[in-house]
Protein backbone atom coordinates (compact mmCIF):
# COMPACT_ATOMS: atom_id res chain seq x y z
CA UNK A 1 0.00 0.00 0.00
CA UNK A 2 0.87 3.54 -1.11
CA UNK A 3 1.10 5.86 1.33
CA UNK A 4 0.57 9.91 1.37
CA UNK A 5 2.49 10.42 4.54
CA UNK A 6 5.65 8.81 5.13
CA UNK A 7 5.18 8.58 8.92
CA UNK A 8 2.12 6.51 8.19
CA UNK A 9 4.85 4.04 7.26
CA UNK A 10 6.77 4.52 9.98
CA UNK A 11 4.54 3.93 12.41
CA UNK A 12 3.20 0.66 10.68
CA UNK A 13 6.78 -0.58 11.63
CA UNK A 14 6.84 0.08 15.19
CA UNK A 15 3.40 -1.44 15.36
CA UNK A 16 4.59 -4.54 13.57
CA UNK A 17 7.89 -4.47 15.55
CA UNK A 18 6.50 -3.96 18.89
CA UNK A 19 2.61 -3.61 19.53
CA UNK A 20 0.40 -6.31 20.19
CA UNK A 21 -2.75 -5.30 19.20
CA UNK A 22 -6.03 -6.71 21.15
CA UNK A 23 -8.49 -8.57 19.43
CA UNK A 24 -6.69 -9.08 16.36
CA UNK A 25 -4.70 -11.64 14.29
CA UNK A 26 -0.91 -10.67 15.20
CA UNK A 27 0.36 -11.53 11.94
CA UNK A 28 -2.15 -10.35 9.31
CA UNK A 29 -2.12 -6.89 11.05
CA UNK A 30 1.86 -7.27 11.26
CA UNK A 31 1.22 -7.55 6.84
CA UNK A 32 -1.53 -5.32 6.83
CA UNK A 33 -0.39 -2.46 8.70
CA UNK A 34 -3.09 -0.47 11.28
CA UNK A 35 -4.80 2.42 10.42
CA UNK A 36 -3.48 5.20 12.52
CA UNK A 37 -5.57 7.40 13.97
CA UNK A 38 -3.95 10.59 14.41
CA UNK A 39 -6.79 12.97 16.11
CA UNK A 40 -10.32 13.99 16.19
CA UNK A 41 -13.37 16.01 17.09
CA UNK A 42 -16.90 16.00 17.85
CA UNK A 43 -17.68 12.73 15.94
CA UNK A 44 -15.19 12.66 13.40
CA UNK A 45 -11.54 10.97 13.36
CA UNK A 46 -8.63 11.59 10.97
CA UNK A 47 -5.90 8.92 10.08
CA UNK A 48 -2.62 9.85 9.34
CA UNK A 49 -3.42 9.72 5.81
CA UNK A 50 -5.50 12.95 6.25
CA UNK A 51 -9.02 10.91 5.81
CA UNK A 52 -11.77 12.36 7.64
CA UNK A 53 -13.78 9.59 9.29
CA UNK A 54 -17.75 9.76 10.82
CA UNK A 55 -17.24 7.63 13.95
CA UNK A 56 -20.31 5.68 13.90
CA UNK A 57 -18.91 3.64 16.97
CA UNK A 58 -18.22 6.40 19.07
CA UNK A 59 -14.80 4.68 19.57
CA UNK A 60 -15.73 1.40 21.34
CA UNK A 61 -18.92 2.35 22.72
CA UNK A 62 -17.86 5.04 24.79
CA UNK A 63 -17.22 8.83 23.30
CA UNK A 64 -20.23 9.70 24.45
CA UNK A 65 -20.16 13.51 24.53
CA UNK A 66 -17.64 13.32 21.29
CA UNK A 67 -14.18 13.90 20.75
CA UNK A 68 -12.02 17.28 22.30
CA UNK A 69 -13.74 18.51 24.95
CA UNK A 70 -11.26 20.46 26.61
CA UNK A 71 -13.20 20.48 29.74
CA UNK A 72 -11.96 17.20 29.91
CA UNK A 73 -8.63 17.77 29.20
CA UNK A 74 -8.74 20.68 31.99
CA UNK A 75 -10.47 18.79 34.78
CA UNK A 76 -7.60 15.76 34.17
CA UNK A 77 -4.96 18.89 34.32
CA UNK A 78 -6.16 20.27 37.70
CA UNK A 79 -6.48 17.40 39.08
CA UNK A 80 -3.16 15.97 38.65
CA UNK A 81 -1.74 19.04 39.84
CA UNK A 82 -3.32 18.71 42.89
CA UNK A 83 -3.66 15.19 43.77
CA UNK A 84 -2.35 12.89 40.96
CA UNK A 85 -2.73 9.56 42.61
CA UNK A 86 -4.20 8.56 46.62
CA UNK A 87 -5.36 4.98 47.01
CA UNK A 88 -8.69 4.02 48.78
CA UNK A 89 -7.46 1.02 50.63
CA UNK A 90 -6.58 2.06 54.01
CA UNK A 91 -9.33 3.55 55.49
CA UNK A 92 -8.59 6.93 52.81
CA UNK A 93 -10.29 9.06 50.26
CA UNK A 94 -10.42 11.97 48.40
CA UNK A 95 -13.06 14.44 47.17
CA UNK A 96 -13.75 13.18 43.37
CA UNK A 97 -14.11 9.61 44.53
CA UNK A 98 -16.62 10.85 46.67
CA UNK A 99 -18.21 13.44 44.90
CA UNK A 100 -18.48 11.24 41.64
CA UNK A 101 -20.10 8.49 43.70
CA UNK A 102 -23.00 10.75 44.68
CA UNK A 103 -22.92 11.97 41.27
CA UNK A 104 -23.54 8.53 40.23
CA UNK A 105 -26.21 7.41 42.74
CA UNK A 106 -28.19 10.76 41.81
CA UNK A 107 -28.69 8.86 38.10
CA UNK A 108 -29.02 5.60 39.10
CA UNK A 109 -32.21 3.82 39.58
CA UNK A 110 -34.33 4.44 42.52
CA UNK A 111 -32.52 2.93 45.77
CA UNK A 112 -28.77 2.11 43.85
CA UNK A 113 -26.92 4.65 46.19
CA UNK A 114 -22.97 3.10 46.64
CA UNK A 115 -20.51 2.86 43.49
CA UNK A 116 -17.15 0.26 44.18
CA UNK A 117 -14.53 1.65 41.58
CA UNK A 118 -12.70 -0.45 39.03
CA UNK A 119 -10.52 0.18 36.14
CA UNK A 120 -12.62 -1.43 33.19
CA UNK A 121 -15.92 -2.59 32.58
CA UNK A 122 -14.23 -6.03 32.92
CA UNK A 123 -13.14 -5.11 36.42
CA UNK A 124 -16.35 -4.41 37.17
CA UNK A 125 -17.69 -7.69 36.69
CA UNK A 126 -14.95 -9.31 38.01
CA UNK A 127 -15.69 -7.56 41.21
CA UNK A 128 -19.83 -8.39 40.97
CA UNK A 129 -18.76 -12.37 41.13
CA UNK A 130 -16.94 -11.78 44.20
CA UNK A 131 -19.55 -9.51 46.02
CA UNK A 132 -22.30 -11.58 45.17
CA UNK A 133 -20.70 -14.68 46.54
CA UNK A 134 -18.99 -12.85 49.60
CA UNK A 135 -22.89 -11.65 50.03
CA UNK A 136 -24.58 -15.06 50.03
CA UNK A 137 -21.79 -16.59 52.38
CA UNK A 138 -22.81 -13.31 54.64
CA UNK A 139 -26.53 -14.70 54.12
CA UNK A 140 -25.33 -18.07 55.25
CA UNK A 141 -26.48 -19.20 52.12
CA UNK A 142 -22.73 -19.69 50.29
CA UNK A 143 -23.83 -22.59 48.18
CA UNK A 144 -25.45 -19.76 45.36
CA UNK A 145 -22.58 -19.28 43.80
CA UNK A 146 -23.48 -20.25 40.39
CA UNK A 147 -24.26 -16.84 38.07
CA UNK A 148 -26.41 -17.28 35.12
CA UNK A 149 -25.29 -15.60 32.08
CA UNK A 150 -26.19 -15.70 28.36
CA UNK A 151 -24.72 -17.51 24.80
CA UNK A 152 -22.97 -13.87 23.02
CA UNK A 153 -23.39 -11.87 26.23
CA UNK A 154 -20.53 -9.70 26.41
CA UNK A 155 -18.81 -8.62 29.71
CA UNK A 156 -15.33 -8.35 29.08
CA UNK A 157 -12.08 -10.11 28.83
CA UNK A 158 -10.66 -10.11 32.52
CA UNK A 159 -10.68 -14.23 33.01
CA UNK A 160 -14.40 -13.90 35.21
CA UNK A 161 -15.59 -11.14 32.33
CA UNK A 162 -14.89 -13.80 29.20
CA UNK A 163 -16.22 -16.56 31.30
CA UNK A 164 -19.12 -14.63 32.01
CA UNK A 165 -19.60 -13.51 28.58
CA UNK A 166 -20.77 -16.06 25.99
CA UNK A 167 -18.53 -15.75 23.22
CA UNK A 168 -17.39 -19.70 22.70
CA UNK A 169 -14.28 -18.26 20.08
CA UNK A 170 -13.39 -16.29 23.50
CA UNK A 171 -13.73 -19.32 25.68
CA UNK A 172 -11.92 -21.61 23.19
CA UNK A 173 -8.70 -20.04 24.38
CA UNK A 174 -7.61 -20.14 27.99
CA UNK A 175 -9.91 -23.27 29.09
CA UNK A 176 -12.88 -21.04 29.81
CA UNK A 177 -15.63 -20.53 31.18
CA UNK A 178 -14.33 -20.92 35.06
CA UNK A 179 -16.35 -22.95 36.89
CA UNK A 180 -19.72 -21.79 38.77
CA UNK A 181 -20.87 -19.62 35.32
CA UNK A 182 -23.32 -21.22 32.65
CA UNK A 183 -25.62 -19.54 30.01
CA UNK A 184 -28.70 -19.47 28.84
CA UNK A 185 -30.11 -18.87 24.99
CA UNK A 186 -29.88 -15.07 23.77
CA UNK A 187 -33.00 -13.40 22.94
CA UNK A 188 -31.49 -12.91 19.20
CA UNK A 189 -34.84 -13.58 17.43
CA UNK A 190 -33.88 -12.66 13.84
CA UNK A 191 -31.07 -15.52 14.03
CA UNK A 192 -32.79 -18.13 16.24
CA UNK A 193 -36.08 -17.49 15.97
CA UNK A 194 -36.79 -19.71 13.49
CA UNK A 195 -40.73 -20.14 12.53
CA UNK A 196 -41.31 -18.36 15.91
CA UNK A 197 -43.53 -14.67 16.09
CA UNK A 198 -41.05 -12.59 18.01
CA UNK A 199 -43.18 -12.04 20.85
CA UNK A 200 -43.51 -16.16 21.12
CA UNK A 201 -39.85 -16.13 20.92
CA UNK A 202 -38.65 -13.87 23.72
CA UNK A 203 -41.14 -15.58 25.92
CA UNK A 204 -39.06 -19.04 25.15
CA UNK A 205 -36.19 -17.37 25.85
CA UNK A 206 -36.89 -15.84 28.85
CA UNK A 207 -38.25 -19.21 30.32
CA UNK A 208 -34.79 -20.39 29.67
CA UNK A 209 -34.17 -18.21 32.87
CA UNK A 210 -36.52 -19.96 34.97
CA UNK A 211 -35.77 -24.02 33.54
CA UNK A 212 -31.81 -23.04 34.63
CA UNK A 213 -32.80 -21.99 37.60
CA UNK A 214 -34.92 -24.85 38.45
CA UNK A 215 -32.46 -27.56 36.83
CA UNK A 216 -29.26 -25.87 38.99
CA UNK A 217 -30.98 -25.55 41.85
CA UNK A 218 -32.52 -22.12 43.24
CA UNK A 219 -30.30 -22.48 46.57
CA UNK A 220 -27.35 -23.06 43.81
CA UNK A 221 -28.11 -19.80 41.89
CA UNK A 222 -26.44 -16.59 43.45
CA UNK A 223 -27.46 -14.09 40.14
CA UNK A 224 -28.45 -13.61 36.66
CA UNK A 225 -25.94 -11.17 34.20
CA UNK A 226 -27.64 -9.60 31.51
CA UNK A 227 -27.10 -6.61 29.31
CA UNK A 228 -30.33 -4.62 28.53
CA UNK A 229 -29.16 -4.67 24.98
CA UNK A 230 -26.30 -6.75 23.90
CA UNK A 231 -23.66 -4.56 22.00
CA UNK A 232 -20.48 -6.49 20.90
CA UNK A 233 -23.10 -9.68 20.15
CA UNK A 234 -24.60 -7.05 17.58
CA UNK A 235 -26.59 -4.80 19.15
CA UNK A 236 -29.74 -7.53 19.71
CA UNK A 237 -32.71 -5.80 20.98
CA UNK A 238 -34.67 -8.27 22.82
CA UNK A 239 -38.59 -8.79 21.46
CA UNK A 240 -40.85 -6.77 23.80
CA UNK A 241 -42.05 -9.88 25.71
CA UNK A 242 -38.88 -10.48 26.82
CA UNK A 243 -37.59 -8.53 30.00
CA UNK A 244 -41.12 -8.01 31.21
CA UNK A 245 -41.22 -12.21 30.83
CA UNK A 246 -38.13 -12.44 32.80
CA UNK A 247 -38.91 -9.66 35.54
CA UNK A 248 -41.37 -11.88 36.64
CA UNK A 249 -38.86 -14.78 36.85
CA UNK A 250 -36.56 -12.60 38.99
CA UNK A 251 -39.71 -11.72 41.26
CA UNK A 252 -40.33 -15.46 41.94
CA UNK A 253 -36.65 -16.61 42.50
CA UNK A 254 -34.59 -15.37 45.56
CA UNK A 255 -31.34 -14.39 43.28
CA UNK A 256 -29.47 -10.95 42.30
CA UNK A 257 -30.30 -10.07 39.28
CA UNK A 258 -26.89 -7.95 37.22
CA UNK A 259 -27.52 -5.35 34.41
CA UNK A 260 -24.33 -5.03 32.62
CA UNK A 261 -24.81 -1.12 31.39
CA UNK A 262 -21.42 -0.86 30.48
CA UNK A 263 -22.60 -0.22 26.80
CA UNK A 264 -26.04 0.77 27.99
CA UNK A 265 -25.67 3.29 30.34
CA UNK A 266 -25.08 6.97 30.63
CA UNK A 267 -27.43 7.65 27.61
CA UNK A 268 -27.33 5.37 24.92
CA UNK A 269 -30.69 5.01 24.99
CA UNK A 270 -32.17 7.91 25.78
CA UNK A 271 -32.27 7.05 29.45
CA UNK A 272 -29.37 7.64 31.86
CA UNK A 273 -29.67 3.57 31.84
CA UNK A 274 -30.74 0.49 29.92
CA UNK A 275 -32.67 -0.51 33.18
CA UNK A 276 -34.62 3.06 33.44
CA UNK A 277 -35.46 2.43 29.92
CA UNK A 278 -36.50 -1.48 30.44
CA UNK A 279 -38.24 -0.71 33.84
CA UNK A 280 -35.20 -3.28 34.99
CA UNK A 281 -34.65 -3.36 38.84
CA UNK A 282 -30.84 -4.24 39.46
CA UNK A 283 -29.46 -5.08 42.40
CA UNK A 284 -25.87 -4.39 40.82
CA UNK A 285 -24.94 -2.57 37.54
CA UNK A 286 -21.79 -2.81 36.08
CA UNK A 287 -20.54 0.49 34.45
CA UNK A 288 -17.54 2.27 32.43
CA UNK A 289 -17.29 3.23 28.88
CA UNK A 290 -19.85 6.17 29.02
CA UNK A 291 -18.73 7.11 32.32
CA UNK A 292 -15.57 8.83 31.35
CA UNK A 293 -16.69 8.88 27.78
CA UNK A 294 -13.58 6.50 27.19
CA UNK A 295 -11.08 9.78 27.74
CA UNK A 296 -9.67 7.55 30.87
CA UNK A 297 -10.14 4.54 31.61
CA UNK A 298 -12.52 3.62 34.77
CA UNK A 299 -15.35 1.27 35.39
CA UNK A 300 -17.49 0.54 38.71
CA UNK A 301 -20.24 -1.90 40.11
CA UNK A 302 -23.14 0.54 41.12
CA UNK A 303 -24.91 -1.46 43.86
CA UNK A 304 -28.72 -1.47 45.83
CA UNK A 305 -28.33 -0.38 49.08
CA UNK A 306 -30.09 -3.89 50.42
CA UNK A 307 -27.18 -5.42 49.06
CA UNK A 308 -25.32 -3.05 50.82
CA UNK A 309 -26.62 -3.20 54.42
CA UNK A 310 -26.21 -7.35 53.94
CA UNK A 311 -22.14 -6.48 52.76
CA UNK A 312 -21.88 -3.83 55.72
CA UNK A 313 -22.06 -6.97 58.01
CA UNK A 314 -19.67 -9.30 56.44
CA UNK A 315 -16.33 -7.81 57.66
CA UNK A 316 -13.28 -7.19 55.19
CA UNK A 317 -14.47 -7.18 51.47
CA UNK A 318 -10.98 -8.33 50.42
CA UNK A 319 -11.17 -7.15 46.77
CA UNK A 320 -9.64 -3.78 45.09
CA UNK A 321 -7.51 -2.04 42.24
CA UNK A 322 -4.36 0.05 43.03
CA UNK A 323 -6.37 2.47 40.36
CA UNK A 324 -9.90 1.65 42.04
CA UNK A 325 -11.50 5.18 42.59
CA UNK A 326 -8.56 6.90 40.60
CA UNK A 327 -8.70 10.72 41.81
CA UNK A 328 -7.75 11.74 37.68
CA UNK A 329 -10.43 9.32 36.46
CA UNK A 330 -12.85 10.42 38.91
CA UNK A 331 -12.37 14.46 38.13
CA UNK A 332 -12.97 13.38 34.24
CA UNK A 333 -16.06 11.16 34.81
CA UNK A 334 -17.40 14.05 37.47
CA UNK A 335 -16.90 16.90 34.63
CA UNK A 336 -18.56 14.23 31.37
CA UNK A 337 -21.32 13.95 33.79
CA UNK A 338 -21.51 17.54 34.32
CA UNK A 339 -21.56 18.36 30.34
CA UNK A 340 -24.24 15.82 29.70
CA UNK A 341 -26.56 17.39 32.70
CA UNK A 342 -25.88 20.83 31.64
CA UNK A 343 -26.22 20.59 28.48
CA UNK A 344 -29.25 18.06 28.69
CA UNK A 345 -27.24 15.56 26.04
CA UNK A 346 -29.48 12.81 27.34
CA UNK A 347 -32.86 14.66 26.67
CA UNK A 348 -31.49 15.85 23.36
CA UNK A 349 -30.99 11.64 22.03
CA UNK A 350 -34.44 11.03 24.19
CA UNK A 351 -36.67 13.41 21.91
CA UNK A 352 -34.46 14.16 18.69
CA UNK A 353 -31.75 12.54 17.59
CA UNK A 354 -32.48 8.64 18.59
CA UNK A 355 -36.29 8.97 16.79
CA UNK A 356 -34.43 10.69 13.87
CA UNK A 357 -31.35 8.19 13.59
CA UNK A 358 -34.11 5.25 14.08
CA UNK A 359 -36.42 6.61 11.48
CA UNK A 360 -33.65 7.19 9.11
CA UNK A 361 -31.84 3.73 9.83
CA UNK A 362 -35.04 1.91 8.63
CA UNK A 363 -35.40 3.50 5.67
CA UNK A 364 -32.38 0.67 4.61
CA UNK A 365 -35.04 -1.94 5.20
CA UNK A 366 -35.65 -1.38 1.25
CA UNK A 367 -32.60 -2.21 0.37
CA UNK A 368 -32.24 -5.50 -1.24
CA UNK A 369 -28.86 -6.78 1.28
CA UNK A 370 -31.04 -5.94 4.13
CA UNK A 371 -33.00 -8.14 6.06
CA UNK A 372 -33.59 -6.52 9.08
CA UNK A 373 -32.87 -2.61 10.97
CA UNK A 374 -33.34 -2.50 14.07
CA UNK A 375 -32.43 -0.31 17.41
CA UNK A 376 -32.99 1.67 20.28
CA UNK A 377 -31.77 4.94 21.30
CA UNK A 378 -28.34 5.63 18.96
CA UNK A 379 -27.91 1.83 18.75
CA UNK A 380 -28.28 0.35 15.35
CA UNK A 381 -27.77 -2.75 13.69
CA UNK A 382 -28.34 -4.01 10.08
CA UNK A 383 -28.82 -7.88 9.30
CA UNK A 384 -26.98 -8.28 6.03
CA UNK A 385 -28.89 -11.47 3.81
CA UNK A 386 -29.20 -13.13 0.72
CA UNK A 387 -32.88 -14.10 1.43
CA UNK A 388 -35.25 -11.42 3.12
CA UNK A 389 -38.21 -13.55 3.71
CA UNK A 390 -35.88 -16.83 4.89
CA UNK A 391 -33.47 -14.34 6.70
CA UNK A 392 -31.10 -16.66 5.12
CA UNK A 393 -27.39 -15.28 4.98
CA UNK A 394 -24.42 -15.43 2.22
CA UNK A 395 -22.54 -17.89 4.00
CA UNK A 396 -18.98 -18.56 4.20
CA UNK A 397 -18.95 -15.12 1.99
CA UNK A 398 -17.79 -12.44 4.84
CA UNK A 399 -20.43 -9.82 3.94
CA UNK A 400 -19.87 -8.42 7.05
CA UNK A 401 -16.33 -7.67 6.75
CA UNK A 402 -16.03 -6.66 3.11
CA UNK A 403 -19.15 -3.92 4.05
CA UNK A 404 -16.78 -2.79 6.70
CA UNK A 405 -14.18 -2.29 4.58
CA UNK A 406 -15.91 -0.68 2.12
CA UNK A 407 -17.20 1.83 5.15
CA UNK A 408 -13.51 2.53 6.48
CA UNK A 409 -12.48 3.19 2.62
CA UNK A 410 -15.64 5.90 2.43
CA UNK A 411 -15.13 7.55 5.66
CA UNK A 412 -17.69 5.95 7.92
CA UNK A 413 -16.49 3.62 10.71
CA UNK A 414 -19.45 0.72 11.41
CA UNK A 415 -18.46 -2.59 13.04
CA UNK A 416 -19.37 -5.88 11.86
CA UNK A 417 -20.13 -8.21 14.17
CA UNK A 418 -20.50 -11.49 11.32
CA UNK A 419 -22.83 -10.30 8.91
CA UNK A 420 -24.55 -7.24 11.18
CA UNK A 421 -23.46 -4.08 10.82
CA UNK A 422 -23.98 -2.52 13.65
CA UNK A 423 -23.22 1.57 15.07
CA UNK A 424 -23.37 3.53 18.08
CA UNK A 425 -22.43 6.96 16.95
CA UNK A 426 -21.29 9.72 20.06
CA UNK A 427 -24.81 10.96 21.53
CA UNK A 428 -24.04 13.97 20.68
CA UNK A 429 -24.20 13.15 16.82
CA UNK A 430 -26.29 15.78 14.90
CA UNK A 431 -28.98 15.49 12.79
CA UNK A 432 -27.46 16.65 9.79
CA UNK A 433 -24.35 14.07 10.49
CA UNK A 434 -26.63 11.57 11.08
CA UNK A 435 -27.83 12.11 7.50
CA UNK A 436 -24.37 11.80 6.26
CA UNK A 437 -23.92 8.33 8.31
CA UNK A 438 -26.92 6.72 6.68
CA UNK A 439 -26.02 7.79 3.16
CA UNK A 440 -22.32 6.29 3.50
CA UNK A 441 -24.38 3.15 4.62
CA UNK A 442 -26.31 2.82 2.19
CA UNK A 443 -23.31 3.57 -0.64
CA UNK A 444 -21.59 0.98 1.68
CA UNK A 445 -24.40 -1.01 0.95
CA UNK A 446 -24.26 -0.95 -2.62
CA UNK A 447 -20.72 -1.35 -2.67
CA UNK A 448 -21.17 -4.93 -1.11
CA UNK A 449 -23.81 -5.78 -2.98
CA UNK A 450 -22.13 -5.52 -6.37
CA UNK A 451 -19.05 -7.37 -5.07
CA UNK A 452 -21.84 -10.22 -4.31
CA UNK A 453 -23.57 -10.10 -7.64
CA UNK A 454 -20.15 -9.51 -9.73
C1 LIG B 1 -16.95 -3.31 26.79
C2 LIG B 1 -17.82 -4.11 27.70
C3 LIG B 1 -17.33 -4.69 28.89
C4 LIG B 1 -15.87 -4.68 29.22
O1 LIG B 1 -15.38 -3.42 29.49
P1 LIG B 1 -13.78 -3.19 29.40
O2 LIG B 1 -13.64 -1.78 29.87
O3 LIG B 1 -13.38 -3.42 27.98
O4 LIG B 1 -13.16 -4.15 30.32
C5 LIG B 1 -18.22 -5.31 29.71
N1 LIG B 1 -19.51 -5.38 29.42
C6 LIG B 1 -20.03 -4.85 28.30
C7 LIG B 1 -21.49 -4.93 28.05
C8 LIG B 1 -19.19 -4.22 27.39
O5 LIG B 1 -19.68 -3.73 26.26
Amino acid sequence: MTHKNPQTREWQTLSSDHHLAPFSDFKQLKEKGPRIITHAKGVYLWDSEGNQILDGMAGLWCVAIGYGRDELAEAASQQMRELPYYNLFFQTAHPPVLELSKAIADIAPEGMNHVFFTGSGSEGNDTMLRMVRHYWAIKGQPNKKTIISRVNGYHGSTVAGASLGGMTYMHEQGDLPIPGIVHIPQPYWFAEGGDMTPEAFGIWAANQLEEKILELGVDNVGAFIAEPIQGAGGVIVPPDSYWPRIKEILAKYDILFVADEVICGFGRTGEWFGSDFYGLKPDMMTIAKGLTSGYIPMGGLVVRDEVVAVLNEGGDFNHGFTYSGHPVAAAVALENIRIMREEKIIQRVHEKTAPYLQKRLRELSDHPLVGEVRGVGLLGAIELVKDKATRARYEGRGVGMICRQFCFDNGLIMRAVGDTMIIAPPLVISEAEIDELVAKARKCLDLTLSVLEG
